[in-house]
């Protein structure tokens, strides 16, 4: 049972990221002051759409790089609660997965750790894991006992060269349940969401889940579009499951955020139905053989293919539901108001008629 007093600051790190912005938004807006990591405070344009909460005395920016020891220490002084949610998120154009996603992953969970450490104030770190550290690929489904995966599935099956940002993930959040063991002040809550979607608070469209909507609807893959599947989760649910495990006492574990499981015909049906016209959707799902003819220019390489490619699966979700007392939104309406924002903002334009 651990106790957070709501008048301390609480720290989320990469304060300008896709979810930590509707963390910050949302603990605000319940009566929470904020501590916020930004790599550069030089760089407004990442925090625009922060700055009336800097402005109105809410939030707080500091500077601070996953891959610099100690750089977490002066943001995390006086907080009890530490949200820990900054990591590389990206699974395409990796040239150095060791540089671009290992390293600053596990060296950046340990760096912020051996700072909890250090600040004694601290009473519990909540930190954003994945899904990706429960499964590694879809065919994982198999060596499930009961053909879901849940919070006590592992990811076994990642590796540098084959899903090394699964791989980040997993490693990350192994290191965080062996430094929390090896003492006692503070507790460890993690969260383990799927593929996150719905509105985002930046207009910035380089987070990989903003990318993936955008492909949806710009037309990117209007000839055809490969068959995956997809488990997810919206980004307010997600927001307020980290505030949740962080301010409920009794909060304690790994926590599978999903909502539901689609795959890519589910996905343009729900956006069909939605839309109708209005974008340029995908037509049709790519028949195998074209995926392996040209998935690896395209980098899917054949392995990926192979256990993933046609493979559905399925996670259960009811220790987020009685743990964190999640209600999860449905994903048609995540999926509207995320393209409703995206075109609101000028960022993806309508091709066609509803
Ligand atoms: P995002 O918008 O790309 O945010 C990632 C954040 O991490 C950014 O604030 C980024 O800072 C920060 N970061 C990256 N490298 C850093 C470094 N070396 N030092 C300091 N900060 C660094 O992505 P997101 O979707 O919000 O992801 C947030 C967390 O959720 C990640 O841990 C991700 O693995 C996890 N997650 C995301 C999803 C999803 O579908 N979105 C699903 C499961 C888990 P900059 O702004 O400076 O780049």
């Amino acid at each position: 049972m651990t106790f957070i007093d709501k008048n301390k600051p609480i720290l989320v790190t990469g304060a300008s990221g896709y979810i930590a912005s509707w963390v910050i938004k949302l603990l605000i807006e319940q009566g929470y002051s904020v501590h916020g990591t930004v790599r550069n405070l030089s760089n407004k344009e990442k925090t625009a759409h922060l700055a009336e909460f800097v402005n109105h005395g809410k939030l707080t920016l500091f500077e601070a790089d996953l891959l610099e020891e100690g750089s977490f220490k002066e943001a995390m002084e006086n907080c009890e609660l530490v949200i820990h949610t900054a990591s590389p998120f990206f699974v395409q154009g990796i040239k150095n997965a060791k540089e671009q996603l290992i390293q600053p992953a596990v060296e950046g969970t340990t760096n912020v750790l051996d700072t909890v450490n250090e600040i004694s104030s601290v009473k519990r770190v909540v930190l954003t894991s994945s899904i990706a550290a429960i499964y590694g690929d879809a065919i994982d489904i198999k060596n499930t006992n009961t053909g879901v995966f849940d919070e006590k599935d592992w990811n076994t099956t990642s590796t540098e060269h084959h899903q090394p940002y699964s791989l980040s993930k997993t490693l990350a959040e192994m290191e965080g349940w062996k430094l929390v063991n090896e003492q006692e002040r503070w507790d460890l809550v993690v969260i383990n969401p799927g593929f996150v979607m719905g509105p985002s608070l930046s207009k910035r469209t380089d987070s990989t889940s903003v990318d993936f909507i955008l492909s949806m609807v710009n037309g990117k893959f209007s000839m055809g579009v490969p068959d995956f599947t997809f488990a997810f989760v919206d980004v307010r649910d997600v927001a307020q499951a980290h505030i949740q495990a962080g301010i409920l006492e009794e909060a304690e574990g790994r926590h599978i955020l999903v909502n539901e499981i689609l795959n890519t015909s589910e996905i343009i049906v729900l956006l069909q139905k939605a839309f109708g016209n209005k974008y340029n959707l995908p037509k049709r799902i790519l028949p195998k053989f074209l995926m392996y003819l040209f998935g690896p220019s395209q980098d899917f390489s054949w392995k990926y293919l192979k256990r993933n490619l046609g493979i559905s699966y399925n996670f259960d979700n009811s220790y987020s539901k009685e743990n964190l007392k999640i209600a999860y939104r449905p994903i048609a309406e995540t999926f509207e108001e995320h393209i409703d924002q995206l075109e609101k903002d000028g960022i993806i334009k309508n091709t066609g008629s509803k």
